[in-house]
């Protein structure tokens, strides 16, 4: 599923390539991407024509784009949404396109999504309309890329999962916004704290080190357009360029001690970490 960077790299396409054009129309290929408030997809694009795309914004994995007339795109990508920007249909459709947004000039964002899980919806853009229609929005926990992310915030968020190991924590989107199973590994890694360890364990220098290493990581990954995988791309059909240091790297050796990396299953997440480095 893509995370934080790589939802935020869509962000940022999208806020580069689309904001500021205006829809001609939409063509719906997958109904079933289409959530409520609007389900039909005739309405659903009627709507939708002659609006503009006046912000692009990120909650964790999820993207609102707001438009005129009060009105937002709420998009979920799950496990295999891609936004695609192309130009005067210069690339071909793909058999996984599920909408087709044309805007004004040429330029179209299409919605390809494999399994077709991911989320589309219109709606209001109020926080009372967002959250009673997404209530995970509502419960979701701190937004690591603000301002004010910390340990102490992480420590104080994590307090009802403390029996828990701090992996399966990370992974609980009420507790931290956006981190799955790539960046949770990266980031303990990089923190020097066994995935496997109780939460209620970690010393306020844990909770410190884990949080700036969750920033940092994410920073790092969005700037590198995200990690590469089967199931994400940015607008421009580019791959992530991140390069993870303990996920998927199961059997080769720690990068910085040497020792071979170990394999585990947390929270039903296949999981990657050093036996020497992490404790
Ligand atoms: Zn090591």
């Amino acid at each position: 599923m893509p995370e934080l960077p790589e939802v935020e790299t869509v962000r940022r396409g999208i806020e580069k390539r689309i904001v500021g054009l205006t829809v001609e129309s939409v063509s719906i290929f997958a109904p079933q991407i289409l959530k409520s408030p609007i389900t039909d997809p005739l309405v659903f694009s009627e709507k939708l024509a002659g609006m503009t795309f006046v912000d692009a914004r990120r909650r964790g994995k999820h993207l609102i784009f707001g438009l005129t007339s009060g009105y937002a795109l709420y998009a979920h990508l799950n496990m295999r949404g891609q936004f695609v920007v192309a130009l005067n249909s210069d690339l071909p459709q793909g058999k996984y396109l599920c909408a087709l947004f044309r805007f004004v000039g040429g330029v179209e964002l299409r919605y390809h999504d494999i399994w077709r899980w991911g989320e589309l919806r219109l709606l209001h853009d109020s926080q009372s309309e967002i959250f009673g229609l997404v209530p995970a929005l509502a419960s979701m926990g701190a937004e690591p890329l603000s301002e004010g992310f910390c340990g102490a915030v992480l420590q104080h968020d994590a307090r009802s999962r403390y029996g828990s190991p701090i992996k399966t924590v990370l992974l609980d989107q009420s507790v931290v916004a956006g981190v799955g199973n790539i960046y949770a590994d990266e980031s303990l890694y990089r923190s020097g704290i066994a995935p496997i360890r109780k939460a209620r364990t970690l010393t306020d220098r844990d909770w410190h080190r884990l949080a700036s290493e969750i920033i940092n990581v994410l920073k790092e990954a969005a700037d590198c357009g995200g990690t590469l995988s089967d199931n994400y791309v940015d607008v421009d059909g580019s791959v992530g360029r991140y390069q993870p240091q303990v996920y998927g790297r199961a059997k080769e050796n720690c990068t910085n001690c040497g020792t071979p990396l170990v394999t585990t299953r947390l929270g039903g997440r296949s999981t990657v970490y050093c036996p020497e480095c992490q404790r």
